[in-house]
This record gives C-alpha cells, sequence and structure tokens, in this order.
C-alpha cells in the first residue's frame, strides 16, 4: 500500500487518483472500445514509454482477441534543409487498410500526438482512434479528436500508472499530482 504523498528526488506528490479509480475507468473505456471496434479487428500501437501500464489493463479488458505493437517516437535534426526529422521506431505490424488504435499515456498540447498522425498516415490505415488515458484540455494547442480520453485533468504535472518524474515513479499504482512544496 503506497503512501497518499510521494516524493521523488527534489519533488512533493500527492495522490489524485487511486489504484482503484483508473481500474474502474480503464474498464470502462475497454467495455466502449471493444462495443465499437471489435468486428473492425484494430491494431493498438502502444506509445512508449509512458503507455506501458495503461496499455497492459486496457488490452486485457477487451473482450476480443487483439494485435497489439509498441512504437517510440523519436526526433532528431536532419540537414539544415529538413530541419527536425520525426520517425516512429517499431513499427512491425502491416496498417495499411487497417483500423489504428493508438494508446496514449497523457495529451497535453497534442503536439506529440499530432506529429504521431502524421507519421501514421504514411502507412495508410482505414481509420485512427486515439485513447487517451490523461487529457489536459487547457493545455491542447492543435485540433484533435481524441475518441477515448479517460481523465480530463487541469494543468497539472502528474506521475505514476506508467508516467515518470525524471525516471522515477512510472511503477507507482496511483496517479500523483506535483504539490507546491
Ligand atoms: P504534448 O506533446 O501533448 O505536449 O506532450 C505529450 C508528452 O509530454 C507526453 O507523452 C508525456 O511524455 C509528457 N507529459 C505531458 N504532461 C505530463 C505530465 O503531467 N506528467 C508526465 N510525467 N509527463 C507529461
Amino acid at each position: 500500500m503506497m503512501d497518499r504523498r510521494v516524493r521523488i528526488l527534489d519533488k512533493t506528490f500527492e495522490q489524485t487518483f487511486s489504484p482503484e479509480e483508473i481500474r474502474k475507468r480503464v474498464e470502462e473505456a475497454a467495455v466502449a472500445v471493444s462495443r465499437d471496434l471489435r468486428g473492425k479487428d484494430p491494431v493498438f500501437v502502444c506509445i512508449l514509454n509512458g503507455s506501458f501500464v495503461f496499455a497492459a489493463d486496457l488490452l486485457r479488458s477487451l473482450d476480443f482477441p487483439a494485435r497489439v505493437s509498441f512504437v517510440k517516437m523519436a526526433s532528431y535534426c536532419g540537414t539544415a534543409s529538413t530541419g527536425r526529422v520525426d520517425e516512429l521506431i517499431g513499427l512491425s505490424e502491416e496498417l495499411g487498410g487497417k483500423t489504428v488504435v493508438i494508446v496514449e499515456d497523457i495529451i497535453d498540447t497534442g503536439l506529440t500526438m499530432q506529429r504521431m498522425l502524421r507519421l501514421l498516415a504514411g502507412y495508410h490505415p482505414a481509420e485512427v482512434h486515439i485513447a487517451a488515458l490523461f487529457l489536459k484540455p487547457g493545455n491542447l494547442k492543435v485540433d484533435l479528436l481524441v475518441d477515448y480520453p479517460l481523465f480530463c485533468i487541469p494543468n497539472d504535472f502528474i506521475v505514476g500508472y506508467g508516467l515518470d518524474y525524471e525516471g522515477y515513479g512510472r511503477n507507482l499504482p496511483g496517479i500523483y499530482t506535483l504539490t507546491n512544496e
């Protein structure tokens, strides 16, 4: 049993969602995804590192056998003429003509998801859906349709359930929000 407060490096975090609350919401989302997409044989594309806990729980709560890939977004500087280059590492599934569900931990400004959608479009999927554990609507800078947003939260920094602070805390079973202390 974790304390309601955790200290990570120089910061203090306080629990804002218990493991039970998260489990209930993830199960509800799995029911919705199963209902909507069961007949479409979707491929779930989970974005590492942050989505690994959410993906494991969501996917095991689906009521049909599904295919799953894990990908990592990488950005690096290309030549002066091309500027920044984005790459999706680990996409082994053939996505052409398929229904794809992106599984993401948190959407903040939405810029990462926008880049992800551009990269995926290059594989010509038939349709793309987004399941995001957390959404910070107050920070969103781009137009995004998030099909399955599980929790909408204020513009605070959170850790736990896959999300980290400086590499720590992904293993916390609940969600913890940064305090002012
Ligand atoms: P965006 O491109 O939507 O601004 O940022 C998305 C990424 O920023 C997420 O995938 C995550 O890595 C990181 N991020 C945004 N907000 C938080 C937060 O509250 N906590 C943690 N741990 N990471 C966050």
